[in-house]
Protein backbone atom coordinates (compact mmCIF):
# COMPACT_ATOMS: atom_id res chain seq x y z
CA UNK A 1 0.00 0.00 0.00
CA UNK A 2 1.59 3.60 -1.17
CA UNK A 3 1.41 5.74 1.76
CA UNK A 4 0.23 9.02 -0.09
CA UNK A 5 2.02 11.01 2.86
CA UNK A 6 5.06 9.14 2.23
CA UNK A 7 5.39 8.96 -1.38
CA UNK A 8 7.02 11.88 -2.54
CA UNK A 9 10.66 12.65 -0.96
CA UNK A 10 9.73 16.19 -0.87
CA UNK A 11 12.75 18.64 -2.04
CA UNK A 12 13.61 21.89 -0.11
CA UNK A 13 10.97 23.94 -1.49
CA UNK A 14 8.22 21.48 -0.40
CA UNK A 15 9.64 21.99 3.14
CA UNK A 16 9.79 25.43 2.72
CA UNK A 17 6.20 25.34 2.04
CA UNK A 18 5.08 22.82 4.83
CA UNK A 19 6.93 25.24 7.38
CA UNK A 20 5.29 28.05 6.18
CA UNK A 21 1.75 26.39 6.69
CA UNK A 22 3.03 25.26 9.98
CA UNK A 23 3.97 28.87 11.18
CA UNK A 24 1.10 30.48 9.43
CA UNK A 25 -1.39 28.25 11.04
CA UNK A 26 0.10 28.62 14.30
CA UNK A 27 0.11 32.24 14.36
CA UNK A 28 -3.46 32.26 12.82
CA UNK A 29 -4.21 30.04 15.66
CA UNK A 30 -3.09 32.43 18.59
CA UNK A 31 -4.89 35.39 16.81
CA UNK A 32 -8.13 33.43 16.56
CA UNK A 33 -7.91 32.60 20.05
CA UNK A 34 -7.29 36.42 21.66
CA UNK A 35 -10.03 37.17 19.33
CA UNK A 36 -12.54 34.53 20.61
CA UNK A 37 -11.47 34.69 24.53
CA UNK A 38 -12.41 38.37 24.36
CA UNK A 39 -15.70 38.36 22.57
CA UNK A 40 -17.56 37.65 25.39
CA UNK A 41 -16.35 41.10 27.17
CA UNK A 42 -15.55 43.39 24.68
CA UNK A 43 -17.54 46.32 23.60
CA UNK A 44 -20.19 44.52 20.81
CA UNK A 45 -20.68 47.28 18.52
CA UNK A 46 -17.28 47.86 16.51
CA UNK A 47 -15.42 50.79 17.83
CA UNK A 48 -13.50 51.82 14.02
CA UNK A 49 -15.30 53.01 10.91
CA UNK A 50 -13.92 50.91 7.69
CA UNK A 51 -11.70 54.21 6.87
CA UNK A 52 -10.27 53.90 10.24
CA UNK A 53 -9.21 50.48 9.72
CA UNK A 54 -7.96 50.67 6.14
CA UNK A 55 -6.01 53.80 7.52
CA UNK A 56 -4.49 51.09 9.88
CA UNK A 57 -4.02 48.51 7.20
CA UNK A 58 -2.56 50.93 4.99
CA UNK A 59 -3.86 52.00 1.64
CA UNK A 60 -1.13 51.42 -0.72
CA UNK A 61 -0.61 48.26 -2.96
CA UNK A 62 2.67 47.60 -1.83
CA UNK A 63 5.26 47.60 -4.67
CA UNK A 64 7.35 44.90 -2.91
CA UNK A 65 5.36 41.93 -0.83
CA UNK A 66 5.59 41.75 2.66
CA UNK A 67 6.46 38.04 5.02
CA UNK A 68 3.23 36.20 5.47
CA UNK A 69 3.23 36.28 9.15
CA UNK A 70 3.67 39.99 9.16
CA UNK A 71 0.43 40.12 6.67
CA UNK A 72 -1.36 37.99 9.63
CA UNK A 73 -0.33 39.86 11.99
CA UNK A 74 -1.26 43.19 10.43
CA UNK A 75 -4.53 41.43 9.30
CA UNK A 76 -5.46 40.03 12.64
CA UNK A 77 -4.55 43.68 14.17
CA UNK A 78 -5.57 45.75 11.89
CA UNK A 79 -9.35 45.01 11.23
CA UNK A 80 -9.93 44.25 15.28
CA UNK A 81 -11.21 47.08 16.10
CA UNK A 82 -13.50 47.24 12.92
CA UNK A 83 -15.06 44.32 13.82
CA UNK A 84 -18.53 42.95 15.64
CA UNK A 85 -18.74 40.57 18.56
CA UNK A 86 -20.99 38.25 16.74
CA UNK A 87 -20.46 35.57 19.06
CA UNK A 88 -21.26 37.59 22.17
CA UNK A 89 -23.89 35.90 24.03
CA UNK A 90 -25.56 39.07 24.49
CA UNK A 91 -25.47 40.04 20.40
CA UNK A 92 -29.45 40.10 19.69
CA UNK A 93 -29.03 41.67 16.21
CA UNK A 94 -30.44 40.60 12.99
CA UNK A 95 -30.76 37.00 12.98
CA UNK A 96 -27.23 36.23 13.24
CA UNK A 97 -25.75 32.95 15.19
CA UNK A 98 -22.93 32.49 16.69
CA UNK A 99 -19.92 29.27 16.29
CA UNK A 100 -19.78 26.13 18.01
CA UNK A 101 -16.17 25.30 18.68
CA UNK A 102 -16.15 21.86 16.81
CA UNK A 103 -17.78 24.25 14.02
CA UNK A 104 -14.87 26.25 14.30
CA UNK A 105 -13.04 23.33 13.79
CA UNK A 106 -14.57 21.97 10.61
CA UNK A 107 -14.52 24.89 8.98
CA UNK A 108 -10.62 25.16 9.46
CA UNK A 109 -10.52 21.83 7.60
CA UNK A 110 -12.41 22.73 4.64
CA UNK A 111 -10.52 25.58 4.20
CA UNK A 112 -7.04 23.48 4.87
CA UNK A 113 -8.41 20.10 2.52
CA UNK A 114 -9.54 23.30 -0.06
CA UNK A 115 -12.24 20.83 -1.70
CA UNK A 116 -14.38 21.85 -4.79
CA UNK A 117 -17.22 20.12 -3.65
CA UNK A 118 -19.15 20.18 -7.48
CA UNK A 119 -18.24 16.86 -8.55
CA UNK A 120 -18.32 13.77 -6.02
CA UNK A 121 -16.14 12.25 -8.12
CA UNK A 122 -13.42 14.37 -7.39
CA UNK A 123 -14.10 14.97 -3.73
CA UNK A 124 -15.87 12.02 -2.31
CA UNK A 125 -14.54 12.64 1.18
CA UNK A 126 -16.16 15.76 1.14
CA UNK A 127 -19.52 15.21 -0.61
CA UNK A 128 -20.17 11.74 2.00
CA UNK A 129 -19.96 14.28 4.76
CA UNK A 130 -22.44 16.91 3.18
CA UNK A 131 -24.58 13.93 1.98
CA UNK A 132 -25.38 12.75 5.49
CA UNK A 133 -25.74 15.97 6.66
CA UNK A 134 -28.42 15.96 4.35
CA UNK A 135 -30.30 12.82 5.26
CA UNK A 136 -29.55 13.63 8.87
CA UNK A 137 -31.32 17.30 8.33
CA UNK A 138 -34.54 15.78 6.24
CA UNK A 139 -34.62 13.57 9.51
CA UNK A 140 -33.78 15.80 12.06
CA UNK A 141 -36.66 18.43 9.98
CA UNK A 142 -39.46 15.76 9.60
CA UNK A 143 -39.09 16.49 5.95
CA UNK A 144 -39.40 13.93 3.59
CA UNK A 145 -36.52 11.61 3.11
CA UNK A 146 -35.75 11.53 -1.10
CA UNK A 147 -36.06 15.18 -0.94
CA UNK A 148 -32.83 16.74 -2.38
CA UNK A 149 -30.39 18.89 0.09
CA UNK A 150 -28.30 21.70 -1.41
CA UNK A 151 -25.23 23.84 0.47
CA UNK A 152 -25.53 27.54 -0.17
CA UNK A 153 -24.14 30.54 1.01
CA UNK A 154 -27.19 31.58 2.90
CA UNK A 155 -30.48 31.21 3.19
CA UNK A 156 -31.11 34.05 0.24
CA UNK A 157 -29.54 31.65 -2.14
CA UNK A 158 -31.13 28.95 -0.88
CA UNK A 159 -34.59 30.51 -1.61
CA UNK A 160 -33.36 31.10 -4.58
CA UNK A 161 -32.39 27.71 -5.60
CA UNK A 162 -35.75 26.22 -4.28
CA UNK A 163 -38.11 28.75 -5.94
CA UNK A 164 -35.62 27.92 -9.46
CA UNK A 165 -36.90 24.79 -9.16
CA UNK A 166 -40.68 25.96 -8.29
CA UNK A 167 -40.07 28.31 -11.40
CA UNK A 168 -39.21 25.22 -14.06
CA UNK A 169 -41.31 23.10 -12.65
CA UNK A 170 -44.59 25.06 -12.47
CA UNK A 171 -43.86 26.18 -15.99
CA UNK A 172 -43.30 22.62 -17.18
CA UNK A 173 -46.46 21.74 -15.93
CA UNK A 174 -48.37 24.25 -18.06
CA UNK A 175 -46.38 23.20 -20.91
CA UNK A 176 -43.53 25.96 -21.56
CA UNK A 177 -39.87 24.79 -21.22
CA UNK A 178 -38.42 27.54 -19.27
CA UNK A 179 -34.53 25.93 -19.87
CA UNK A 180 -35.13 25.89 -23.65
CA UNK A 181 -37.33 28.90 -23.67
CA UNK A 182 -36.66 31.29 -21.49
CA UNK A 183 -39.52 33.61 -19.92
CA UNK A 184 -40.04 35.73 -22.34
CA UNK A 185 -43.65 34.45 -23.84
CA UNK A 186 -44.32 32.26 -21.69
CA UNK A 187 -46.84 31.82 -18.84
CA UNK A 188 -46.92 34.42 -16.36
CA UNK A 189 -46.19 33.11 -13.04
CA UNK A 190 -47.99 34.37 -9.95
CA UNK A 191 -46.13 34.51 -7.44
CA UNK A 192 -47.72 35.02 -4.02
CA UNK A 193 -46.73 36.09 -0.70
CA UNK A 194 -47.61 37.19 2.77
CA UNK A 195 -46.86 40.71 3.69
CA UNK A 196 -44.77 39.98 6.09
CA UNK A 197 -42.58 37.80 4.38
CA UNK A 198 -38.62 38.26 4.59
CA UNK A 199 -37.03 40.78 1.99
CA UNK A 200 -35.04 38.15 0.64
CA UNK A 201 -37.74 36.28 -0.88
CA UNK A 202 -38.41 39.15 -3.32
CA UNK A 203 -34.61 39.10 -3.97
CA UNK A 204 -34.92 35.45 -4.84
CA UNK A 205 -37.92 35.91 -7.18
CA UNK A 206 -36.44 39.37 -8.49
CA UNK A 207 -32.93 37.12 -9.49
CA UNK A 208 -35.56 35.16 -11.22
CA UNK A 209 -37.30 37.16 -13.40
CA UNK A 210 -40.79 36.97 -11.44
CA UNK A 211 -41.04 40.33 -10.25
CA UNK A 212 -42.26 41.59 -7.01
CA UNK A 213 -45.09 38.99 -5.24
CA UNK A 214 -48.65 39.20 -4.97
CA UNK A 215 -49.14 40.24 -1.13
CA UNK A 216 -51.87 38.80 0.79
CA UNK A 217 -52.51 40.44 4.45
CA UNK A 218 -51.20 38.83 7.20
CA UNK A 219 -52.56 38.70 10.68
CA UNK A 220 -51.37 40.91 13.98
CA UNK A 221 -48.76 38.17 14.45
CA UNK A 222 -47.66 38.62 10.48
CA UNK A 223 -49.30 35.44 9.88
CA UNK A 224 -50.35 34.52 6.52
CA UNK A 225 -54.37 34.63 6.10
CA UNK A 226 -55.61 31.81 4.95
CA UNK A 227 -58.67 33.24 3.74
CA UNK A 228 -57.08 36.26 1.77
CA UNK A 229 -54.65 33.63 0.30
CA UNK A 230 -57.56 31.59 -1.33
CA UNK A 231 -58.94 35.04 -2.15
CA UNK A 232 -55.74 35.69 -3.93
CA UNK A 233 -55.10 32.18 -5.84
CA UNK A 234 -59.07 32.09 -6.89
CA UNK A 235 -58.27 35.51 -8.19
CA UNK A 236 -56.46 34.70 -11.20
CA UNK A 237 -55.66 31.63 -12.98
CA UNK A 238 -52.25 29.97 -14.61
CA UNK A 239 -48.70 28.92 -12.45
CA UNK A 240 -48.44 30.03 -9.18
CA UNK A 241 -45.89 29.71 -6.22
CA UNK A 242 -46.91 30.55 -2.63
CA UNK A 243 -44.11 31.47 -0.17
CA UNK A 244 -44.80 30.55 3.22
CA UNK A 245 -43.19 31.36 6.68
CA UNK A 246 -41.27 29.55 9.74
CA UNK A 247 -40.87 32.09 11.84
CA UNK A 248 -41.46 35.66 11.17
CA UNK A 249 -38.41 38.17 11.95
CA UNK A 250 -40.02 40.22 14.34
CA UNK A 251 -42.79 38.38 16.11
CA UNK A 252 -41.31 34.53 15.19
CA UNK A 253 -44.61 33.33 14.68
CA UNK A 254 -45.28 30.63 11.87
CA UNK A 255 -47.56 30.47 9.11
CA UNK A 256 -50.76 28.48 9.43
CA UNK A 257 -48.84 25.98 6.97
CA UNK A 258 -51.57 22.55 7.23
CA UNK A 259 -54.66 25.69 5.94
CA UNK A 260 -52.30 27.30 3.71
CA UNK A 261 -50.52 24.47 2.20
CA UNK A 262 -53.96 22.69 1.58
CA UNK A 263 -55.58 26.25 0.08
CA UNK A 264 -52.40 26.26 -2.41
CA UNK A 265 -51.99 22.58 -3.76
CA UNK A 266 -55.90 23.01 -4.17
CA UNK A 267 -54.79 26.19 -7.27
CA UNK A 268 -52.17 24.05 -7.97
CA UNK A 269 -49.07 26.31 -6.92
CA UNK A 270 -45.98 25.06 -5.73
CA UNK A 271 -45.52 25.89 -1.81
CA UNK A 272 -42.13 27.00 -0.59
CA UNK A 273 -41.59 27.46 3.00
CA UNK A 274 -38.92 30.30 4.01
CA UNK A 275 -37.67 28.66 7.61
CA UNK A 276 -33.93 30.44 7.77
CA UNK A 277 -34.36 30.49 11.60
CA UNK A 278 -37.74 28.69 12.23
CA UNK A 279 -37.44 25.54 10.08
CA UNK A 280 -35.62 24.42 13.52
CA UNK A 281 -38.03 24.16 15.64
CA UNK A 282 -38.79 21.13 13.71
CA UNK A 283 -35.84 19.39 15.20
CA UNK A 284 -37.41 19.85 19.46
CA UNK A 285 -40.17 17.88 20.16
CA UNK A 286 -41.68 21.11 22.80
CA UNK A 287 -41.62 23.20 19.60
CA UNK A 288 -42.36 20.76 16.81
CA UNK A 289 -46.13 22.27 17.11
CA UNK A 290 -45.00 25.32 15.39
CA UNK A 291 -44.63 23.56 12.70
CA UNK A 292 -47.33 21.24 11.75
CA UNK A 293 -48.08 20.72 8.16
CA UNK A 294 -45.02 21.95 6.47
CA UNK A 295 -43.96 18.72 5.42
CA UNK A 296 -46.53 19.50 2.69
CA UNK A 297 -44.72 21.93 1.66
CA UNK A 298 -42.50 21.24 -2.21
CA UNK A 299 -39.62 23.32 -0.86
CA UNK A 300 -37.95 24.54 1.94
CA UNK A 301 -34.88 26.71 2.95
CA UNK A 302 -33.12 27.41 5.74
CA UNK A 303 -29.53 28.66 7.34
CA UNK A 304 -27.35 26.64 9.32
CA UNK A 305 -25.40 29.87 10.09
CA UNK A 306 -27.69 31.20 12.52
CA UNK A 307 -30.06 28.65 15.09
CA UNK A 308 -27.05 25.83 14.17
CA UNK A 309 -24.73 28.06 14.64
CA UNK A 310 -21.93 27.39 12.11
CA UNK A 311 -19.59 30.00 11.46
CA UNK A 312 -20.56 32.06 7.63
CA UNK A 313 -21.71 30.64 5.76
CA UNK A 314 -23.91 28.04 5.16
CA UNK A 315 -27.91 28.42 4.20
CA UNK A 316 -29.34 24.72 3.15
CA UNK A 317 -32.26 24.58 0.21
CA UNK A 318 -34.31 21.61 0.41
CA UNK A 319 -36.60 20.64 -2.92
CA UNK A 320 -39.06 17.65 -2.63
CA UNK A 321 -38.87 16.42 -5.67
CA UNK A 322 -34.81 15.88 -6.85
CA UNK A 323 -35.85 15.98 -10.56
CA UNK A 324 -37.10 19.22 -10.47
CA UNK A 325 -33.98 20.98 -8.60
CA UNK A 326 -31.84 19.17 -10.88
CA UNK A 327 -33.33 20.36 -14.14
CA UNK A 328 -33.46 23.94 -12.78
CA UNK A 329 -29.86 23.62 -11.18
CA UNK A 330 -27.94 21.06 -12.91
CA UNK A 331 -25.35 21.32 -16.12
CA UNK A 332 -23.65 18.95 -18.07
CA UNK A 333 -20.73 19.18 -19.92
CA UNK A 334 -18.09 16.74 -21.39
CA UNK A 335 -15.44 17.68 -19.07
CA UNK A 336 -17.44 17.23 -15.88
CA UNK A 337 -17.02 13.79 -14.65
CA UNK A 338 -20.62 12.89 -13.64
CA UNK A 339 -21.44 9.98 -11.50
CA UNK A 340 -24.68 9.84 -12.56
CA UNK A 341 -27.80 12.39 -13.28
CA UNK A 342 -28.54 14.37 -10.19
CA UNK A 343 -25.74 12.60 -8.35
CA UNK A 344 -23.58 15.73 -7.81
CA UNK A 345 -23.61 18.46 -5.11
CA UNK A 346 -23.55 20.98 -8.25
CA UNK A 347 -26.75 20.05 -9.30
CA UNK A 348 -28.37 20.88 -6.24
CA UNK A 349 -27.05 24.47 -5.72
CA UNK A 350 -26.11 27.57 -7.86
CA UNK A 351 -22.50 27.07 -7.64
CA UNK A 352 -20.75 24.88 -9.68
CA UNK A 353 -16.93 25.70 -7.70
CA UNK A 354 -17.77 25.99 -4.10
CA UNK A 355 -16.13 25.03 -0.67
CA UNK A 356 -17.89 22.11 1.08
CA UNK A 357 -19.63 24.21 3.29
CA UNK A 358 -21.70 21.61 4.31
CA UNK A 359 -19.05 19.74 5.98
CA UNK A 360 -19.46 22.30 10.29
CA UNK A 361 -23.07 21.34 9.53
CA UNK A 362 -22.28 17.76 10.25
CA UNK A 363 -19.77 18.21 12.64
CA UNK A 364 -22.31 20.01 14.66
CA UNK A 365 -25.15 17.31 14.09
CA UNK A 366 -22.63 14.68 15.23
CA UNK A 367 -21.52 16.55 18.33
CA UNK A 368 -25.06 17.43 19.80
CA UNK A 369 -26.77 14.53 18.44
CA UNK A 370 -30.45 14.38 17.97
CA UNK A 371 -31.37 15.33 21.99
CA UNK A 372 -28.64 17.85 21.81
CA UNK A 373 -29.83 19.87 18.68
CA UNK A 374 -33.07 19.96 20.79
CA UNK A 375 -31.48 21.40 23.55
CA UNK A 376 -29.87 24.07 21.61
CA UNK A 377 -33.32 25.39 20.08
CA UNK A 378 -35.01 24.93 23.76
CA UNK A 379 -32.70 27.23 24.79
CA UNK A 380 -32.64 29.23 22.55
CA UNK A 381 -36.20 29.84 22.83
CA UNK A 382 -36.41 29.71 26.63
CA UNK A 383 -33.63 32.71 26.73
CA UNK A 384 -36.40 34.82 24.44
CA UNK A 385 -39.13 33.94 27.21
CA UNK A 386 -36.83 35.04 30.06
CA UNK A 387 -35.58 38.13 28.04
CA UNK A 388 -39.70 38.90 27.01
CA UNK A 389 -40.43 38.14 31.20
CA UNK A 390 -37.77 40.19 32.10
CA UNK A 391 -37.37 43.27 30.10
CA UNK A 392 -41.16 43.45 30.02
CA UNK A 393 -41.47 43.81 33.43
CA UNK A 394 -39.40 46.72 33.58
CA UNK A 395 -41.42 50.25 33.59
CA UNK A 396 -42.76 51.22 30.78
CA UNK A 397 -41.85 48.45 28.63
CA UNK A 398 -44.31 46.92 26.17
CA UNK A 399 -43.96 42.95 24.45
CA UNK A 400 -45.45 43.67 21.17
CA UNK A 401 -45.43 39.82 20.10
CA UNK A 402 -46.33 36.79 21.26
CA UNK A 403 -43.10 34.82 22.27
CA UNK A 404 -43.14 31.61 21.08
CA UNK A 405 -39.86 30.84 19.20
CA UNK A 406 -36.58 32.91 19.51
CA UNK A 407 -38.21 36.93 18.77
CA UNK A 408 -38.96 39.30 21.41
CA UNK A 409 -40.07 42.80 20.07
CA UNK A 410 -40.27 45.32 22.85
CA UNK A 411 -41.18 49.43 22.45
CA UNK A 412 -41.44 51.76 24.58
CA UNK A 413 -44.47 54.50 24.40
CA UNK A 414 -43.31 57.00 21.73
CA UNK A 415 -41.16 56.06 18.86
CA UNK A 416 -38.25 58.47 20.08
CA UNK A 417 -38.01 56.68 23.17
CA UNK A 418 -37.48 53.32 21.68
CA UNK A 419 -34.79 54.65 19.50
CA UNK A 420 -32.83 56.42 22.28
CA UNK A 421 -33.45 52.93 24.19
CA UNK A 422 -31.88 50.91 21.67
CA UNK A 423 -28.70 53.59 20.56
CA UNK A 424 -28.21 53.70 24.65
CA UNK A 425 -27.42 50.02 24.63
CA UNK A 426 -25.17 50.29 21.24
CA UNK A 427 -23.44 52.94 22.94
CA UNK A 428 -23.20 51.14 26.66
CA UNK A 429 -21.70 47.86 24.41
CA UNK A 430 -22.87 45.36 26.57
CA UNK A 431 -26.10 44.32 24.65
CA UNK A 432 -26.14 44.85 20.70
CA UNK A 433 -30.41 44.70 19.74
CA UNK A 434 -31.72 46.46 16.82
CA UNK A 435 -34.67 48.82 16.20
CA UNK A 436 -36.67 48.20 13.38
CA UNK A 437 -40.69 48.93 12.72
CA UNK A 438 -43.21 46.51 13.25
CA UNK A 439 -47.16 46.84 13.88
CA UNK A 440 -46.71 50.20 13.04
CA UNK A 441 -44.35 51.59 15.46
CA UNK A 442 -40.75 51.48 16.26
CA UNK A 443 -39.70 48.60 18.31
CA UNK A 444 -36.40 47.30 19.85
CA UNK A 445 -35.60 43.37 18.32
CA UNK A 446 -34.16 40.91 20.59
CA UNK A 447 -33.40 38.14 18.40
CA UNK A 448 -31.95 35.35 20.50
CA UNK A 449 -29.29 32.90 18.09
CA UNK A 450 -26.15 32.18 20.07
CA UNK A 451 -25.87 28.69 21.64
CA UNK A 452 -24.12 30.59 24.87
CA UNK A 453 -27.20 32.84 25.46
CA UNK A 454 -27.77 31.31 28.65
CA UNK A 455 -30.07 32.02 31.77
CA UNK A 456 -27.36 34.19 33.44
CA UNK A 457 -26.74 35.88 29.95
CA UNK A 458 -30.58 36.71 29.97
CA UNK A 459 -30.06 37.98 33.34
CA UNK A 460 -27.54 40.48 32.41
CA UNK A 461 -29.57 41.24 29.49
CA UNK A 462 -32.35 42.60 31.38
CA UNK A 463 -30.13 44.45 33.91
CA UNK A 464 -28.80 46.33 31.06
CA UNK A 465 -31.89 47.32 29.60
CA UNK A 466 -32.69 48.27 33.29
CA UNK A 467 -29.93 50.23 33.49
CA UNK A 468 -30.02 52.01 29.93
CA UNK A 469 -33.82 53.08 30.93
CA UNK A 470 -32.56 54.00 34.47
CA UNK A 471 -30.33 56.44 32.35
CA UNK A 472 -32.58 57.87 29.67
CA UNK A 473 -35.52 58.69 32.91
CA UNK A 474 -32.53 60.95 34.45
CA UNK A 475 -31.78 62.65 30.82
CA UNK A 476 -35.23 63.68 30.88
CA UNK A 477 -35.75 66.98 31.15
CA UNK A 478 -37.87 67.32 34.58
CA UNK A 479 -41.29 68.26 33.84
CA UNK A 480 -42.48 71.79 35.42
C1 LIG B 1 -31.92 35.77 7.59
C2 LIG B 1 -33.17 35.45 6.87
C3 LIG B 1 -33.17 35.25 5.47
C4 LIG B 1 -31.95 35.48 4.63
O1 LIG B 1 -30.90 34.65 5.01
P1 LIG B 1 -29.39 34.93 4.60
O2 LIG B 1 -28.68 33.78 5.22
O3 LIG B 1 -29.02 36.24 5.20
O4 LIG B 1 -29.29 34.94 3.12
C5 LIG B 1 -34.37 34.88 4.90
N1 LIG B 1 -35.49 34.70 5.62
C6 LIG B 1 -35.52 34.89 6.95
C7 LIG B 1 -36.81 34.68 7.70
C8 LIG B 1 -34.36 35.28 7.63
O5 LIG B 1 -34.39 35.46 8.96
Amino acid sequence: MTDANTRSDSGSDDRAADASYDAIIEASGRHARAWLSGVRERPIPPQASADDIKDRLGRELPEAGEPELEVIARLAEGVEPGLIAIGSPRFYGWVIGGTQPVALGADWLVSAWDQNTGLRAITPGAVAVEELAGEWLLDLLGLPPQSDVGFTTGATMAQFSCMAAARNEVLRRAGWDVEADGLTGGPAIRFIAGEERHGTMDLAARYLGLGAPITVPSDEQGRIRVDELSRALADGEGPAIVALQAGNIHSGAFDDFTGAIAAAHAAGAWVHVDGAFGLWAAASPSLRHLTTGYEAADSWSTDAHKTLNVPYDCGIAIVRDPAAMRRALGMHASYLQATEVGADPHEKAPELSRRARGVPTWAVLRSLGRAGVAQLIDGLAEAARGIADGVGALPGVEVLNDVVFTQVCIALDTDAATEALSERLWNEGEVLAMTSRWQDRAVVRFSVSNWRTDAAEVRRTVDAVARALEALEAERPPVE
